[in-house]
């Protein structure tokens, strides 16, 4: 019998903000995915547990002793528009723990059936979208980038009707919380101020406990949820990641990518690149990421208004307005510094943005293929600057850019080689490819066959280190596939 060791500060803390739903019993539950990794960080006992009682026990089908399953009540502006009650439609928190670094973490299931939040879905998830989900946080941890992560996907046994019938699984997802914009909006929207604070006050212990005690501590949470979400959006971006459903409901206060339902990685470096096939307008593309994490910031903070200044909630609006106006700032400091780790860039300089800038710039111009061109880098430096010239419609094109890096880099302090070393440990060569995504999901949720998208997790998961036998990981999809692409969110 596998053991957790549940502890439930958001059901107790946030009376109201959740409610006792009981997962539904899936058929046949049958495990797809155990993520054993992460079960000892979260220091679950699983040695002895068999794949029937994992399946069972992350599916709905029973519950893990000591948990207790809450959907949590959240608001949301979606596509820029504000929906009052969504709240976990297919989603239960079953409880947190303390994982080995001592941080806790949530538990809880995706696609385990009905709850009050549900409005007309039902409840459930397909296999294809939520092994997307466990695929996608794999890369983005391996990346280094904070996200939730899967435990288990398991199948249930069940069709789910979408736009053809499908075969339905539940995930089991950790995330350092699940507290999103939209927690907070929830309560303002309702002018429940008491439940605000208290929401503001649990998310500061949990994940800002440096600003606890503070007299400005609301206004130091906005600015501190804003910094990490700067960090989050410049590390997206320098990744070629598009999240696809950047709603406030989607938008994490830990500063982890959540949610990224229709997500991808883009090839060819583009700002207006879409993947999802409800974002008609564009709204989530590539190159309005960091413009819409700052829009949410904007939402969050007229939540807090009523905190920085019970008496005169208007008051504060001033000096919320800078805080969220200083997230442009902030998130392009981020996006510098990770910018000239990413160029081997010794010290600051004041042309580094314009350089950097101008790398994306080029990118965009040619078309060239994101991933492989930060990798390239490394190999030009070295004097083997052919791979790289080939990304380029014009190969022409990257001789003044070149040239003006490799001045940069000029007096060197260090050897070429070191340098070339540190950039192929920051530019990583392997990255979810969306053919690559698509082949495994099909496998899986077609076939049953989960070897290749074992096989890609384990691609994956050392993103940096070129390995022999894996050249066809590391291309960008044939441009016919490229060019019609479309990610679902699996409602
Ligand atoms: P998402 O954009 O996937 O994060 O979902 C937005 C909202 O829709 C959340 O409140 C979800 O719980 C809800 N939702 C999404 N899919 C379903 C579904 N199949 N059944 C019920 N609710 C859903
Ligand atoms: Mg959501």
């Amino acid at each position: 019998m596998i053991r957790i060791d549940f502890d439930h500060s958001y059901a107790r803390e946030l009376p109201d903000a959740w409610v006792a739903v009981a997962p539904d019993a899936p058929p046949a539950p049958a495990l797809l995915y155990w993520n054993a990794e992460l079960a000892d960080e979260l220091g679950i006992a699983a040695g002895q547990a068999d794949a029937d009682e994992l399946a069972r026990l992350f599916s709905g089908a029973e519950l893990p002793q000591g948990a207790q399953a809450i959907a949590q009540a959240y608001a949301g502006h979606q596509f820029g528009g504000l929906s009052p009650s969504l709240g976990d439609g297919r989603a239960l928190l079953l409880g947190e723990v303390i994982d080995s670094r001592g941080q806790r973490r949530d538990i809880a299931l995706k696609g385990s059936g009905r709850t009050p939040f549900s409005r007309r879905g039902d409840g459930k998830a397909a296999a294809g979208p939520m092994l997307r989900e466990l695929i996608i946080g794999e890369a983005l941890a391996a990346l280094g980038i904070p996200a939730s992560r899967a435990l288990a996907v398991a199948a249930t046994g069940e069709t789910v009707q979408r736009e053809r019938p499908l075969p339905g699984a539940v995930l089991a997802r950790v995330a350092a919380s699940h507290l999103r914009v939209g927690t907070f909006q929830y309560f303002a929207i309702r002018g429940e101020t008491d439940a605000l604070r208290r929401v503001a006050d649990y998310a500061i212990a949990r994940h800002y406990p440096e600003l606890a005690g503070r007299d400005d501590r609301y206004l130091a949470l906005l600015q501190a949820i804003g910094e990490r979400q700067a960090d989050l959006i410049a590390r997206w971006m320098h990744a070629g990641f598009i999240h696809g459903v950047m709603n406030t409901d989607n938008m994490a206060i830990s500063g982890e990518s959540l949610d990224f339902g229709p997500c991808a990685f883009m090839d060819a470096h583009h700002p207006d690149t879409v993947f999802s096939s409800i974002d008609h307008q564009g709204r989530y593309a590539y190159g309005n990421q960091p413009a819409i994490a700052q829009w949410n910031l904007a939402r969050l903070a007229e939540t807090l208004l009523p905190l920085i200044a019970p008496r005169d909630p208007a008051g504060a609006v001033p000096a919320a307005t800078e805080v969220v106006e200083g997230f442009a700032d902030r998130y392009r400091e981020r996006w510098l510094a990770q910018a000239r780790r990413k160029l081997g860039l010794e010290g600051e300089r004041e042309e580094d943005l314009a350089l950097a800038r101008d790398w994306q710039t080029l990118l965009a111009a040619q078309g060239a293929d994101h991933t492989l061109a930060w990798r390239h880098l490394a190999d030009a430096l070295e004097g083997r600057g052919e791979a790289l010239a080939a990304l380029f419609a014009d190969p022409e094109a990257l001789a003044p850019w070149l040239r003006q890096w490799q001045a940069r880099l000029a007096p060197r302090t260090r050897p070429l080689a070191d340098i070339a070393a540190a950039l192929r440990r920051e530019n990583p060569l392997y990255i979810a490819r969306n053919h690559l995504v698509e082949e495994a999901l099909a496998a899986a949720s077609e076939n049953g066959d989960m070897e290749p998208a074992l096989r890609l997790l384990d691609v994956l998961r050392q993103p940096f280190a070129e390995r022999a036998g894996l050249a066809r990981y590391a291309q960008p999809a044939p441009p016919h596939i490229a060019a019609g692409y479309r990610t679902f969110c699996g409602t």
